[in-house]
């Protein structure tokens, strides 16, 4: 079993975004290695389709990506204690931070390596995760401009993250905007001139233009899946999840098929067996309720979704499924957004899925 990525459907994604950020920069967000389509080569088709930056979440993904040869600017913004910023900065990631601390420990690495550390503050806006709290705020300034007068560190950007971007009349997404606003103000009182800022994620790209400033930080529209369920704008999924038949074999009717026999076969048919199991990535609680692509139609799932394996069937199997044939688990069609629906969770989640045995395989991009 195998995902298949296809990086035009990348370079596609990504003409859309640009279209909707206007005059802003894109950052490609390729966090949890390129929400699993691979950061190396999704950041690679990315920068090639027009994204200025990559985006991850922490110091060791950024710095994969600059033993991959990726020389575009990269933003890493979620450390804990251990983190290693000297490793960031040795290798030229630019490291958002949240804390006096985090700013400390940065200092620290500067120190030690002899050369400054390229900073953006992650301000608090009112979604209460990461990003720095407006109490904490005054205290960050005061010490990155003490660190920015001693050559410690260079100050790039002021960015923040929104609470309900996925509706974009939200009011909370104008409050947000306010609260930004006014936290770029504050920096500039303490002399620090950001050089850019930016909030939007997919969602309020595609939707908000007037959230866009300088750049916009799109991640799940950039692989295919919109951020708004029932408004596409024309995003292709860029993941196919898809494994071989195994088998094909009649089933009597009475017959009871996987652990619990949850399904018994109604009447004689046909079914085929799939070797992709919850270990890979398929829910145990899709069990019976989802089908694949296989033969031309959907096929449902029967009986239980094991570690390695389930049973579709295939009826009187007039369309001549074989062994080897490929079923489709998601993609266009079934869509990632029909598991979620069935998981009550979201793609982003579903795409992350496939796993351990599962192999990836690219398709299109210039490689
Ligand atoms: C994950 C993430 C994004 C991208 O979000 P999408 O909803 O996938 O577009 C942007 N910014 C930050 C800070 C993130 O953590």
């Amino acid at each position: 079993m195998e995902t298949v990525i296809d990086l035009d459907a990348i370079a596609h994604n990504m003409r859309i975004l640009r279209e909707h950020a206007g005059d802003a920069a894109v950052m490609a967000v390729v966090k949890a290695d390129g929400y699993n389509h691979g950061a190396v080569e999704v950041g690679r088709a990315a920068l090639a389709a027009g994204a200025a930056e990559l985006g991850v979440t922490t110091v060791g993904e950024a710095v994969q990506l600059r033993a991959a040869g990726i020389t575009a600017p990269i933003l890493c913004w979620l450390h804990s204690t251990d983190t290693d910023f000297a490793a960031a900065v040795a290798a030229d990631v630019e490291i958002g931070i949240s804390s006096v601390a985090q700013l400390r420990a940065v200092e620290a690495a500067a120190r030690d390596l002899g050369r400054p550390a390229t900073v953006t503050v992650k301000v608090d806006t009112g979604l209460n995760r990461n990003g720095v709290p407006p109490l904490a705020y005054p205290e960050v300034l005061t010490t990155l401009r003490t660190l920015v007068d001693e050559g410690l560190v260079r100050f790039r950007a002021i960015f923040s993250h929104l609470a309900h971007a996925d509706e974009p009349e939200h009011p909370n997404n104008d409050a947000q905007r306010a609260r930004f606003l006014e936290a770029i103000a504050t920096a500039k009182e303490h002399g620090l001139e950001p050089e850019l800022v930016h909030i939007a994620n997919s969602a309020a790209t595609l939707t908000r233009p007037d959230l866009a400033f300088d750049l916009v930080r799109p991640g799940i529209a950039m692989y295919g899946l919109s951020p708004i369920p029932g408004d596409d704008f024309g995003l292709r999924p860029a993941m196919t999840f898809q494994a071989r038949v195994a088998l094909v074999k009649r089933v009597a009717a009475g017959e009871g098929v996987s652990y619990g026999h949850q399904w018994i076969a109604p009447h004689d048919t046909t079914v085929a067996l799939i070797p992709a199991g919850y270990a890979d990535g398929v829910f145990r609680p899709m069990s019976g309720r989802f089908d694949v692509w296989l033969g031309g139609a959907p096929r449902r799932n029967v009986g239980r979704v094991c570690m390695d394996q389930f049973v579709v069937d295939l009826g009187d199997n007039a369309a001549g499924v074989q062994e080897g044939d490929t079923a489709i688990l998601f993609g266009a069609r079934p869509h990632a957004q029909q598991w979620a629906d069935l998981l009550d969770t979201i793609h982003y989640e579903v795409v992350c899925a496939p796993r351990g045995r599962v192999t990836r395989r690219y398709v299109g991009g210039d490689r």
